[in-house]
């Protein structure tokens, strides 16, 4: 994957046309190659989670990341860290 392409898995679904974050600001859901400092990661999710907010697929995002277990990056608005909190069905 392009370090420039929204966070997908391989099994693209229709929803993921829509992501706001398609292009160029995709660079900040997922953290940089080289060392990144606490400030820079805050600001970094800041703008990515600034996007998530206005996007239309919000939802479908989120409960996709959720399922498959995505381990890495900004999904619905949430950080790994966060998703890994969220209460699970059973
Ligand atoms: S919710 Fe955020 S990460 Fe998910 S598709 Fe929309 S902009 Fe991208």
């Amino acid at each position: 994957m392009k370090r420039t392409d929204p966070p997908v898995a391989a099994d693209r679904l229709d929803w993921h046309h829509d992501a706001a974050c398609r292009g160029e600001l995709a660079a900040a859901f997922y953290p940089p190659l080289r060392p990144e400092s606490k400030s820079e990661r805050v600001e970094r999710e800041r703008e990515a989670k600034s996007v998530c907010r206005s996007c239309p697929v919000r939802t479908e995002c989120l409960d996709h990341a959720v399922r498959h277990d995505e381990r890495y990056g900004i999904w619905g608005g949430l950080t790994d860290v966060e998703r890994r909190h969220l209460p699970r069905s059973a």
